[in-house]
């Protein structure tokens, strides 16, 4: 028999909602069924978006993968939503607004309306529709969707909400993959591309009087640009360190647009191998992170977008420079389950 447990979520903005739930369903079922859609994607416990911390109570953490849900997370007191089973009464605290949930998540048809190469196997994508403009925060993602080729690879917003017209997106070519071959061999201005969305915890918090670092590894620089055009638009941005990589100097895009923002935000490059014209660090953008010397690390706050083992290895490097662990914000440029 399953007994009922009364499960508390904590946003973060201090607002809070509660509702009951059986040993046999998720905590995401359970919100589900009281109305309250918790934020998530892939719902098997893949992409760590419904990713929550648990204050208080047991549970059964259910099937993820080691991406979604590392073992440092697992051990600091963290479920995934969409897996996690109550045994107790739960208290678990979610890293963003409650007024996030509250947004509508939309699908809508745009078009191509650019498509060029910007880097070695890189794209940049922008996309246009006749369609009411998409709200979105900066750092959040869409899944696009072409009718009978691609079925939902997730691509993180690199324009601002502020100019919501024209969609743009930088967009990794792999050797092989759907959205990949497609972009690579088919796709043409006018072609049409499904949007969902927008999805995501990882968008910019309010400035908290400290400086910003934010560290992108690769296509990962794409959320990153989208929350400096939202900086851009504030009368005194906070300063920011972006920290960027990529496996080699071919592969670097945005340089001269991240160089224009001006003073306030401040760039250093590392790539794991360097070429003849190379004059920059060698190494990984996550060594550039030890180097760097904060005012007050405790009021710092941290982005960090790229490959998984990036993200893993900066949150690392981060608390040991006296960030704090909450401050952090992250999204794995994880695969797509599809
Ligand atoms: C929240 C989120 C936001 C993202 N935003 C961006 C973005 O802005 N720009 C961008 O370039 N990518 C982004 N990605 C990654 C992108 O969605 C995936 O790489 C996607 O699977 C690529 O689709 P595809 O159809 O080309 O390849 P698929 O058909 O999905 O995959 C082909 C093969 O490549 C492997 N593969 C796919 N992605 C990766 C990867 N990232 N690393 C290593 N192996 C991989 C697959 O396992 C598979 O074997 C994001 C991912 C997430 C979760």
């Amino acid at each position: 028999m399953s007994s009922k447990h009364h499960i508390t979520c904590v946003f973060e903005d201090g607002a809070t909602s509660q509702f009951t739930s059986s040993s046999f369903e998720t905590v995401y079922q359970a919100a589900l069924r009281s109305g309250l859609t918790l934020e998530t994607d892939c719902r098997e416990g893949a992409c760590g978006v419904c990713k929550a911390y648990l204050s208080d109570g047991d549970c059964d953490l259910g099937d993820f993968s080691d991406e979604a849900l590392t073992e440092d997370e697992e051990e600091q007191g963290y479920v995934l939503s969409c897996q996690t089973r109550a045994r107790s009464d739960l208290v678990l605290q979610f890293g963003y607004p409650m007024s996030l949930l509250n947004k509508e998540m939309v699908r809508i048809a745009t078009r191509v309306a650019a498509l060029e190469p910007v880097a070695d196997n890189v794209v940049r994508l922008v996309l246009e529709s006749d369609a009411e403009p998409l709200t979105f925060l900066p750092g959040q993602y869409v899944n696009l969707s072409v009718a009978g080729q691609v079925d939902g690879r997730s691509y993180s917003f690199a324009n601002s909400p502020l100019r919501p017209g024209a969609m743009e997106f930088f967009v990794r070519l792999l050797d092989s993959g759907a959205m990949s071959d497609w972009l690579r061999d088919r796709a043409t201005v006018g072609d049409e591309v499904h949007i969902e969305g927008p999805y995501g915890q990882f968008f910019l918090r309010a400035p908290r009087g400290g400086e910003l670092l934010m560290v992108a590894g690769g296509t990962g620089l794409a959320p990153i640009l989208s929350m400096l055009e939202k900086l851009r638009a504030v009368d005194a941005p906070p300063p920011v360190r972006v920290l960027y990589g990529a496996n080699h100097p071919g592969e670097l895009f945005g340089l001269e647009r991240l160089r224009d923002y001006g003073d306030w935000v401040t760039v250093e490059t590392a790539v794991v191998t360097g070429d003849e014209a190379w004059t920059g660090k060698v190494g990984f953008v996550t060594d550039l992170i030890a180097e760097q010397r904060l005012d007050d690390a405790t009021l710092a706050d941290a982005y960090l977008c790229g490959p998984p083992p990036m993200i893993d290895a900066a949150r690392q490097a981060l608390t040991g420079l006296g960030l704090s662990d909450s401050r952090i914000f992250a999204e794995k440029f994880l695969p797509s389950e599809k």
